[in-house]
């Protein structure tokens, strides 16, 4: 029996499992912005110690900045994400299945924190969405205008 307020009525090991999972993965981001923060400004100290640094030196160590920076946008981006995820735990609607209602299994959840649907669905989306694409090619768009 399926019932719809199963969602209520999670089983605590399940939610103390899920919701470590993403503590955990929390934690993981969170040491590894501290990280890289702590070496921007280690770097960027001992760049004043020395002096100047010559033009070429310098638009490196931009470019570097630029690429440290949007990964740790990225990052926060992913925090944010998880930050939904735990409230979205804490609602009893994380680590369902989108389309099916399934709980969708811890495994997969560990590998992917944000999956929002179950190993078979997401699996026949992708069939399907294959499929949608074969048949607009064959028909050569038209389905697209029918949209
Ligand atoms: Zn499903």
């Amino acid at each position: 029996m399926k019932a719809a307020s199963k969602t209520e009525n999670m089983q605590p090991a399940r939610y103390a499992e899920l919701k470590g999972i993403l503590e955990e993965q929390r934690r993981e981001i969170l040491s590894e912005v501290q990280g890289k923060m702590r070496d921007v400004r280690a770097e960027g100290a001992s760049g004043e110690a020395q002096g100047v640094l010559d033009a070429a030196e310098a638009s490196e160590a931009d470019i570097q900045d630029d690429i440290e920076f949007a990964l740790i946008q990225m990052k926060a981006e992913t925090l944010a994400k998880i930050g939904e995820a735990l409230s979205r735990l804490e609602e009893g609607t994380f680590g369902y299945c989108f389309e099916c209602g399934d709980e969708i299994s811890e495994r997969r959840l560990r590998a992917l924190p944000f999956a929002v649907r179950c190993k078979d669905c997401e699996e026949a989306r992708e069939v399907a969405e294959l499929r949608e694409r074969q048949t607009a090619r064959r028909s050569g768009g038209y389905l697209l205008d029918m949209n």
